[in-house]
């Protein structure tokens, strides 16, 4: 069985730049009227994604709460024809380009710790495609800069993918919400990966039961360590 990592910020790394940003669509957050919890979620975001040319891409552009739960799903439907196969969209799901600012030397690959989502340099991504791991794309960004002539810098998409293990959740924990799906849990110290839910055809990719975790095979890692080092930190995650 391959090993998985963990993916944060390297706190040693030499570059100081950061961006503060965000996507240009996203679902509304939501008020339950069955579990009564008012919430989005933190993450997910799929920046291939592009709604310039939906029919009501306006009421995605700004973050807001949908009071109305069935207009809330009826906002799901129609973007279900727009999002891959598979892919979950939950209330605050992020589309599109990431637009903002950017302060500072950015690092060649840096992942934001607040927006979970990482950023590479076209190098540092041709580079990680070039070593034929799955699950590299880069969307392009509509970020800008202070210095003239940055290099360009895109978003990776992190698709959702394999699950925490139940051993590591709260025991005797509320099933999921039937309604909107809210499965309030906070992260365990000791994660551990459900390794039947994992296969081997993404290198890197985000927990589909804990967006906000996001996770690299050693493939991904050994080369992240070969082209881009001190960007990233690796805490290898139990397997059961
Ligand atoms: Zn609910």
């Amino acid at each position: 069985m391959p090993r998985f990592y963990e993916l944060d910020h390297d706190e040693s790394s030499p570059w100081k730049g950061w961006f503060t940003a965000a996507h240009k669509w996203k679902l509304p957050g939501v008020h339950c009227p069955q579990c009564d919890a008012i919430w989005a979620g933190s993450g997910l975001a799929y920046p291939a994604v592009d709604l310039s040319d939906h029919p009501e891409r306006g009421k995605f552009e700004k973050a807001r709460l949908e009071e109305n739960f069935m207009e809330f799903e009826r906002l799901r439907s129609i973007l279900r024809p727009w999002v891959p196969d598979g892919f979950i969209l939950e209330p605050g799901t992020a589309f599109g380009p990431l637009v903002g600012r950017v302060t500072g030397q950015l690092a060649p690959l840096v992942l934001l710790k607040s927006e979970f989502n990482m950023l590479a340099s076209r190098e540092i991504l041709e580079a990680l495609q070039g070593e034929g791991l799955g699950g590299i794309l880069g969307c392009r960004t509509e970020l800008r800069f202070r210095h003239k002539n940055p290099p360009e810098w895109l978003e990776l998409q992190i698709e959702p993918h394999g699950l925490l293990h139940p051993d590591c959740l709260p025991q005797g924990r509320p099933p999921p919400c039937p309604k909107c799906g809210r499965d309030g849990f906070s992260l365990p110290a000791e994660p551990i990966l459900d390794a039947a839910s994992l296969s081997q055809q993404l290198d890197l990719f985000r927990l589909a039961n804990f967006p906000t975790v996001l996770i690299g095979t050693e493939r991904f890692k050994e080369a992240v360590e070969r082209h881009a080092p001190r960007c990233l930190s690796f805490r290898e995650l139990p397997l059961r």
